[in-house]
């Protein structure tokens, strides 16, 4: 018998923690993991059985979790994902209370997101900030179709528009700037292991030490702030230095850095 917690079982044995059993029991049962919890006795038929099974195999082999049920949850919304984008990661929930924090409520105002892949960053941002002019962009026409698919889902009204970092911008500028670019050095044995293997791989690296596009988001960014605007970004474990660094280069003030839940330094901004 095919029942919830004998599949969920069958996941576990196989090495599998039961909250991504859970999850692709879910998409392919279409049981919520609370009604999985609640009903473990719910039988799946035949053919949602054998789903979960080559799902279950399918995660096993490496596949990640978000690209097998194509969704993951960020800032308390669900989100399309699909291999052509990173998987949200909780530590950009950080950049984006960070961001929030320095948007007004009540007063319209300008930002724009670099590199926003599946566009869970402007989402968040608009949906907390129904006043934001919210712009975003990203070199890759696959993850600007994501980006517009999950601004539709949650109805909040974004400019998308395709662009090498700053390239398609003109003469606009902005209240705040936040990315999360690729900055994993090209070297970076974390690029052979987990969930990254299965990533764009121009989503994760710059091919070079790391620095290499933060390098260029910080240098072009005065020229698209207004007075007093603010430029926020994510970056690898080890970059919070350099990151400080070139932003005191570029002129700005109140540099500094933030902490992930962990206790890495993990965004910084001026
Ligand atoms: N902005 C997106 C995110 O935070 C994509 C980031 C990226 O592809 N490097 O998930």
């Amino acid at each position: 018998m095919n029942s919830v917690k004998q599949l969920i079982d069958e996941a576990r044995a196989s090495g599998l923690p039961s909250l991504e059993a859970r999850l692709l029991l879910s998409h392919a049962g279409g049981l919520s993991r609370t009604r999985q919890l609640a009903w473990p006795d719910t039988v799946l038929s035949t053919e949602q059985a054998g789903q979960y099974r080559d799902l279950l195999r399918r995660r096993n082999e490496g596949e990640p979790v978000a690209y097998l049920v194509g969704s993951r949850e960020f800032f308390s919304l669900e989100f399309i994902v699909s291999p052509a984008v990173l998987i949200p990661r909780p530590e950009t929930e950080l950049l984006v209370e960070l961001a929030l924090a320095r948007l007004p409520l009540e007063r319209a105002c300008s930002a724009l997101d670099l590199g926003t892949g599946s566009g869970i960053i402007p989402v968040s941002l608009r949906k907390h900030r129904p006043l934001l002019d919210m712009r975003a962009v990203d070199i890759s026409e696959q993850a600007l179709a994501v980006a517009m698919r999950n601004a539709e889902r949650h109805a909040t009204p974004i400019l998308l528009g395709q662009s090498d970092w700053y390239s398609a911008l003109t003469d606009e500028r902005f209240d705040l700037i936040v990315s999360n670019p690729p900055y994993i050095a090209h070297a970076d044995h974390h690029l052979a292991e987990g969930d990254l293997r299965f990533e764009p791989r121009n989503a994760l690296t710059d091919e070079g030490d790391g620095l290499v596009h933060i390098r260029r988001i910080v240098g072009e960014a005065p020229a698209y702030l207004r007075p007093n605007g603010w430029l926020l970004f994510e970056h690898g474990y080890d970059q919070a230095a350099a990151s400080r660094d070139l932003l005191n280069a570029a002129g700005f003030d109140q540099v500094q850095s933030w902490q992930d839940l962990a206790g890495i330094e993990r965004v910084s901004g001026g």
